[in-house]
């Protein structure tokens, strides 16, 4: 079938996904998206009743190679990519990087490891997260952390990352849940970041968990770099002079120099039960039929953010709301109460199924 070329076939914006970009081509053309959406697309071979993207297709249609959109687009990458390292639902991403996008909203599917555009230095909440982007002028050390981020992606790789962040976003969230007295100055960051990002008297307008994530996510990641490090790793778990060297390093990262006194707390957990296993894949991974949440999932989280933004006091028990959430999920698995070890189920195994 031979396929008119577009007059203005814009390009394809990084990660986004195919419905987004053939959606933007059609209304910047004034077409109807669904007959831009059948000449770009054909039924899937197994017979079903869902329709894919042929990139040839939509090469003839942009007059751009097929490999060139499969740069910026991952659905047309041959083969597929591994959909576990990207999160498993599209978003929007930074409103000014999509700016210079015309035909109306971007949906991307970002990487794990993308948590702030540090072009425009704004805050990209977890997919799963309800909340807006926010900005992070007066936070330039969010900005550094995902920087930070990144480069343990490039050293250590996607899984070992992903699971050593979330991990160093949970327990930042466990010990911002204990008294100030049981805590360092990250602590009293974690409430500074918060009364910036949610000021005090507005939480009812201004709480989300992304924003929580955003107000320990610095500690989280210098954490996660030592997590997702095998000489950390093996220093966790062997001599009792290597756990000192470790407790250093630990109170070092969290400006805590009392760190290390109890044995019972969240980073010793870690040492004694999850250092010497591999990093946990994602529960929930990118299914491409279903690339919007639907409408009653969105609702029972609308309903719990509220429940937390009305209890939300950065000084007690703040980093519950964190906890719990589902971005979290994967991780979570393996979670513990820091005291109450009886928890931990009778083969000392610390995982247990998380529904
Ligand atoms: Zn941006």
């Amino acid at each position: 079938m031979l396929l008119p070329r577009l007059p203005d076939p814009v390009p394809p914006a990084q990660h986004e996904i195919a419905a987004s970009y053939i959606g933007r081509l059609a209304r910047l053309h004034g077409l109807e998206i669904n007959v831009l959406w059948r000449c770009a697309t054909e039924r899937e071979a197994s017979g079903g009743m869902r329709r894919v993207v042929v990139p040839e297709r939509l090469a003839a249609i942009t007059g751009r190679t097929a490999h060139s959109l499969a740069g910026a687009l991952p659905e047309l990458r041959t083969p597929q990519p591994d959909w576990a390292m990207f999160r498993h639902q599209p978003q929007p991403g930074c409103h000014h990087c999509n700016a210079k996008h015309p035909g109306g909203e971007v949906i991307r599917i970002l990487p794990h490891d993308r948590y702030v555009c540090t072009r425009h230095q704004l805050w990209l909440c977890p997919s799963d997260a309800d909340g807006h982007t926010t900005p992070l002028d007066a936070l330039p050390e969010i900005i550094h952390a995902q920087r930070r981020h990144l480069r343990i992606v490039q050293r250590y790789g996607w899984a070992v990352t992903y699971d050593a962040v979330l991990t160093g976003i949970l327990i930042c969230g466990q010990l911002w849940s204990l008294p100030e007295n049981e805590n360092g100055e990250a602590w009293h960051e974690w409430v500074r970041r918060s009364n910036i990002l949610i000021p005090p008297g507005t939480a009812e307008a201004t709480f989300s968990v992304a924003r929580l994530c955003a107000a320990v996510y610095p500690e989280a990641v210098a954490l996660a770099s030592l997590f997702a490090s095998p000489h950390w790793r093996r220093r966790a778990e062997r001599t009792a002079l290597d756990r000192h060297l470790f407790n250093a390093e630990i109170a070092k990262r969290l400006r805590h120099p009392g760190y290390g006194q109890h044995e019972n707390d969240p980073i010793s957990h870690w040492a004694n039960m999850t250092a010497k296993r591999p990093p946990l894949t994602p529960i929930r991974i990118h299914d491409q039929k279903h690339h919007l949440r639907k409408p009653a999932q969105r609702t029972a989280t609308q309903r719990a953010q509220q429940r937390h933004a009305h209890a939300f006091d950065p000084y007690h028990r703040a980093g519950d709301a964190l906890t719990a959430h589902r971005h979290l999920a994967t991780v979570f698995r393996r979670a513990w109460h820091p005291f109450r070890s009886h928890t931990l189920l009778p083969n000392g195994d610390s995982y247990y199924k998380f529904s």
